[in-house]
């Protein structure tokens, strides 16, 4: 059975801890003699080590990417969402460039035009999520009724996610045709869901 024992303490009136006080009077003099306080954190630290605790600790720190400097607790953040030269992928062609790049590099790559399957005519890319919700929308209920009965939880797809089966629907009742209902459903929307998954 552990038994702790109430011992007497003094508080160091240098670096403020509870110290045994029998041993406050050697404490305190070794305190003063070997520990600062670090003015930026305020932990105490020994004064042979209070230049590498400011350069390993608080000293700003070099963007690898960008080389600005900054304070050590932004940099992940930096690094990860603000540093102009992280690399980011175009949402068009998904080609992986600098953040500094991309908007112009979008600018030219969303005017590009692809042929709308549905339609019949060539959208522009960044025009190309808004067309193909209104491209194609259904006008039989028959059919919308009969594709989310093939979906084992309509529930669990997202908004997004039946839009495009809805617009998919023409191209799909022309394949069911041919080939099976659940294959091919089970194939398209996994290809869809992953040619507009965008960062
Ligand atoms: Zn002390
Ligand atoms: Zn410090
Ligand atoms: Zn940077
Ligand atoms: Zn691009
Ligand atoms: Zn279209």
């Amino acid at each position: 059975m552990a038994v702790e024992f109430e011992e007497a303490t003094s508080i160091c009136s240098h670096c403020d801890r509870a110290i045994p006080a029998a041993n406050i009077d050697l404490h305190y003099a070794h305190c003063v003699r070997n520990l600062e306080i670090c003015k930026v954190c305020g932990d105490m630290v020994p004064k042979k080590h209070a230049e590498d605790h400011f350069l390993n600790i608080h000293a700003p720190v070099a963007c690898s990417l960008c080389s600005e400097k900054m304070e050590r607790d932004i940099l992940a953040i930096h690094k990860g969402e603000k540093c102009p030269q992280r690399i980011v992928t175009c949402e068009f062609c998904e080609f992986p460039l600098p953040a500094v790049d991309l908007a112009e590099h979008q600018e030219v790559c969303g005017n590009r035009t692809e042929l709308c399957h549905l339609c019949n005519r060539y959208v522009r890319l960044r025009e190309r999520y808004n067309h193909e919700t209104r491209c194609g929308v259904p006008d039989n209920s028959n059919t919308v009724e009969y594709l989310r009965d093939v979906r084992e939880d309509p529930r669990e797809q997202s908004a997004r996610g039946r839009q495009q089966l809805d617009i998919s629907r023409r191209r799909l009742l022309f394949t069911i045709a041919i080939t099976g209902i659940a294959v091919l459903l089970g194939t398209l929307f996994s290809r869809k869901t992953e040619d507009n998954q965008v960062l």
